[in-house]
């Protein structure tokens, strides 16, 4: 068998972001959307192929406690919160036995009511359904209450925007809630310093790559599946395989991208500062 590109093999973990799983993700998702039957054969994939399914803080947990983890271990997360998570994703988890994490923007959610925030890119899931979620094994994270780019707003609408989401599900679901994944991947210390702050303990970013044992618990890299993932590249992905050349197209467009926010954002540093004296 060939080995993983990393040489720590046994001690990576391939964890896998998703977003919408529908047949009819709305256009601004669609890139990022999985078919309900890729997403059936992929996790059908990693059943077969003798993976085991941890949530995102169950693994977290078991890294901070140096307590060995389970044979081919494999997450899977589902940012923002789509209904089609209970409707097309659950079904498919529950019938393999695969837990799952899913990262809720409050702000989003479809009974949010008079704390709606934000644009909802397409139908979201209800409070009543994240219950129906937790009881079937998926775990419930924050994803920031109006899905900001938290590396670029102010500090108190920062904390607003860690602290809502954590209280607003602590306050729901009647216990802690730890776990984070930053809208659209981006953080920097101050973000990462803040959720520590505040009583996180472990938050994911995006970063396309494989997270190991070394990886800052606030920086757990993640890979992206999307509509145009092949079963044949998946497979690779969650074998450690390839994970360089599949993603390399992804991670340049990434960074390219992070120097041009950094500078926008030393800008507006630049400005703030200049009005504050
Ligand atoms: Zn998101």
């Amino acid at each position: 068998m060939k080995r993983p590109d990393d040489d720590s093999a046994g001690n990576t973990i391939p964890i896998l972001m998703y977003h919408s799983v529908s047949d009819t993700a709305a256009a601004s998702i669609r890139g990022l959307s999985v078919r309900p039957k890729a997403f059936a054969e992929q996790v059908a994939y990693l059943a077969n192929n003798g993976f085991t399914g941890l949530t995102f803080g169950e693994l977290c947990r078991l890294r901070r406690s140096g307590e060995p983890l389970p044979q081919r271990p494999v997450v899977l997360t589902f940012d923002d919160g789509y209904a089609d998570l209970v409707e097309e994703a659950l079904p498919v988890l529950t019938s393999h036995g695969f837990p799952a994490t899913v990262f809720i923007t409050t702000g989003w959610l479809d009974d949010a009511g008079q704390r709606a925030a934000g644009t909802p890119p397409d139908r979201m899931l209800t409070w009543r359904q994240l219950a129906v979620l937790e009881q079937a094994g998926v775990e419930i994270g924050a994803h920031s209450h109006s899905h900001p780019q938290l590396d670029q707003i102010p500090v108190k609408q920062l904390r607003a925007e860690l602290a809502d989401p954590k209280s607003l599900l602590e306050d729901r679901l009647g216990h802690t809630v730890a776990t984070l994944a930053y809208p659209y991947g981006y953080s920097s210390r101050r973000v990462r310093e803040m959720s520590l702050e505040l009583g996180y303990r472990n938050g994911a970013g995006v970063a396309n790559g494989i997270a190991s044992p070394g990886s800052d618990p606030f920086r757990v890299p993640r890979l992206t599946v999307r509509l145009s993932t092949p079963i044949n590249r998946f497979a690779e992905t969650v074998n450690q395989q390839r994970i360089g050349v599949n993603y390399a197209p992804t991670r340049a467009l990434t960074a390219g991208y992070a120097v041009v926010r950094r500078s926008r954002s030393a800008l507006r540093a630049m400005r703030d500062s200049t009005h504050r004296s």
